[in-house]
């Protein structure tokens, strides 16, 4: 086989609104065993964006349970709460191409406004898509700015899932960047941020890729490089329910670590890794063996026997 030298950068970026659980130690881990086998960089960011949804210590318990699994990233963490002149920037340059619009719709004209037009309520209408850039703010309310969404398809093709596309402006609509309330959207500080830290490779939970069109359009009004993507298939419990806070993932017991790793790599399609002595040769023996084309589509009960 010929060896192309390519260089790779990966990341793994959890909010801190909750500690890891089994689904996000699959994420983790994947992204890891990716950006290894690559010979590559794995970074992590904790996306620290919305404070009222964060846990105090989450963070810090996350890099400490990363650190217990044996597993090591490459350059210091990049917290984005510390990065909104960058998001600020990027807004700017979208605004001097007019390509974003300030929004005064509440949640509830914009769900009135869908119904009336006969129009999936998640779609956003356009209600303020023709409003001038400098309208007054109504009763010194602060808008929203919105991503003026193209009528074509946006596609790519995922290391897991194969082809994927949207037609923006059908399917999502035209997306916040900036809330009302001032906090950045994840959909802005994450391109912003995969494109800073140089980010070739992302490899994230199926959850994530009906934002990966979105995503790859703000990249291309940035003029921002697309990285590969390879969504994972999600962890599920019994009821079908992905795994996380709301549905009561259990904690991760740093004491049963092997096993969890050895759950995680099975959920992975590796095959049964050797008995090792330290947790860093298990994760040394899945680097040489991982195969991202062996992982599935679709999602993984955890919680069903045998
Ligand atoms: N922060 C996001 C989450 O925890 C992940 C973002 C990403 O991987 O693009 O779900």
């Amino acid at each position: 086989m010929e060896f192309i030298h390519q260089p790779y950068i990966g990341r793994f970026a959890p909010s801190p609104t909750g500690l890891l659980h089994i689904g996000s130690l699959f994420t983790a881990v994947a992204s890891f065993l990716d950006a290894r086998a690559h010979n590559g960089q794995w970074l992590v960011r904790i996306e620290d964006l919305d404070p009222p949804r964060e846990i105090n210590g989450a963070a810090a318990a996350i890099l400490r349970t990363l650190n217990a699994f044996g597993l090591e990233w490459d350059a210091e963490v990049v917290y984005q709460s510390q990065r909104h002149h960058h998001y600020q920037a990027a807004l700017e340059r979208l605004q001097q191409q007019n390509l974003v619009y300030p929004c005064f719709c509440s949640r509830k004209m914009v769900q009135h406004h869908a119904v009336r037009m006969g129009m999936d309520g998640a779609v956003y209408g356009g209600i303020c898509a023709g409003l001038p850039l400098n309208r007054l703010p109504e009763n010194d309310k602060l808008p929203a700015w919105r991503l003026r969404t193209p009528d074509a398809v946006i596609g790519f093709d995922d290391a897991i899932v194969g082809h994927y596309q949207q037609n923006l402006a059908h399917d999502i609509g035209d997306f916040i960047l900036l809330r009302a309330d001032g906090l950045w959207a994840y959909q802005l500080a994450v391109v912003v941020d995969d494109a800073a830290q140089g980010i070739t490779h992302i490899v994230r939970g199926q959850d994530l890729l009906v934002s990966a069109p979105r995503q790859i359009y703000l990249q291309q009004c940035l003029n921002l490089p697309t990285p590969h993507y390879a969504h994972l298939p999600l962890l599920t419990n019994a009821q079908g329910q992905k795994w996380s806070k709301q549905t009561l993932a259990p904690i991760l017991n740093i004491r049963q670590r092997e096993n969890l790793l050895r759950q995680v790599f099975a959920y992975l399609r590796l095959p049964e890794a050797p008995e090792v002595n330290h947790i860093e040769d298990l994760l040394l023996w899945a680097v040489q063996h991982w195969q991202i084309t062996n992982v599935s589509v679709g999602s993984i009960n955890t919680e069903k026997s045998g």
